[in-house]
């Protein structure tokens, strides 16, 4: 049977913009903390525009964003009779905008989407049979919608992953199942990172990997174990900001740019991470030392913006729409070597 998703990463990198909670809030459409997204049914056009952004910035794979968007979370605000609509419209409007690839590009694949529950527990087996039927309705509403493939993502406890990927299985679509480990290193439930990878081979996913919670420095590190360990493809989508040894994940990453305003909940995570972020360089370097490793599924998750997806595919060869406005320095007013640039304003450069 042929793998569309498989075929195209067999040939070269396939990215994938993740990222839409953040970039949603940025944006003016989303409560930080709760991260509810209700924009596919209050402002659909908000997020069609940003998927077409992305798919302009090189995003091959249009992902639903149903993160979050599940029936536990629909019941923390009160509002589970707007579940299902919710995911059908974030699915159809993922399709059109998958359906209508800009000229020259491959044509993209529309993902649907699940992610952690977070009511998953150890040996609580009634909260287990709740994300298992979380899961199942949303990935029949995917399937019913037109995915061609399916991201479970963002899923720290291994079991919970397992679960994920054996009801996304069931689909016969093609799977992508990546990990999310917070500062423990580890898994929720013990496993290992490199375990939890290659059981989820064993399973029968086609890519597996990291994605959100660690910055490049404290997700390369894991990515070339599993690299290592598994045979199928592995994808790597970390968040853009500076997480280090002694703050591996974003949650707990403190300030130290000497911030005069803190944010009012104590913490810099999710609203006050701003100082901490990553240069496009710093990004297309991450993507490029993992494309040299052969991983060639890559993105960028919570944190995200169109540039740093260009940044990604141009990092590992693409050339995508958004090229056409790569940074151009020659034509600069004051640091630009373009002989019509006045001498009086190239020599005042270090003093501006
Ligand atoms: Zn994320």
């Amino acid at each position: 049977m042929s793998n569309k998703l498989v075929d195209r990463l067999n040939k070269g990198p396939v990215i994938c913009a993740e990222g839409f909670l953040f970039e949603i809030e940025r944006r003016g459409y989303m409560a930080s903390g709760e991260f509810v997204p209700m924009v596919s049914l209050d402002h659909p056009h908000v997020l069609e525009n940003l998927h077409r952004e992305f798919q302009h910035a090189g995003s091959d794979v249009v992902e639903a964003f149903t993160y979050n968007g599940h029936r536990e979370k629909m019941r923390v605000i009160g509002k589970e009779e707007l579940l299902e609509p919710l995911n059908r419209s974030a699915l159809k409007i993922a399709k059109k905008v998958a359906m209508d690839t800009p000229e020259g590009m491959a044509p993209n694949l529309m993902a649907g989407n699940i992610s952690n529950s977070n009511i998953w527990k150890e040996d609580d087996k009634k909260a287990q049979l709740e994300v298992e039927k979380m899961f199942s309705e949303m990935i029949g509403w995917a399937v019913d919608e037109g995915a061609d493939m399916l991201i479970g993502e963002t899923f720290y406890y291994a079991e919970e992953a397992f679960k994920a990927l054996e009801i996304m299985k069931k689909s016969g679509l093609p799977t992508v199942l990546t990990i999310s480990p917070m500062g423990e290193n580890k898994m929720r439930d013990g496993m290992s990172v490199v375990d939890t990878c290659k059981e989820l081979e064993q399973r029968g996913a086609d890519v597996v990997g990291l994605n959100c919670f660690r910055g490049p420095e404290t997700m390369m590190p894991y990515l070339k174990k599993v690299r290592a360990a598994v045979k199928c493809h592995v994808g790597a989508l970390p968040i853009p900001y500076r997480t280090s040894d002694d703050h591996p994940t974003f949650f707990n990453l403190p300030d130290y740019d000497n911030c005069k305003c803190p944010s009012p909940h104590g913490r810099t995570f999710p609203t006050a991470l701003d100082p901490m972020f990553c240069n496009r360089y710093e990004m297309g370097q991450f993507a490029k030392d993992a494309y040299d490793m052969k991983i060639n599924y890559l993105g960028v998750c919570c944190g995200a913006n169109p540039m740093l997806i260009r940044e990604t595919a141009e990092a590992v060869g693409l050339k995508v729409p958004a090229s056409k406005y790569r940074e151009n320095m020659e034509n600069h007013f004051m640091y630009g070597k373009n002989k019509r640039i006045p001498k009086h304003m190239t020599d005042y450069g270090n003093k501006a």
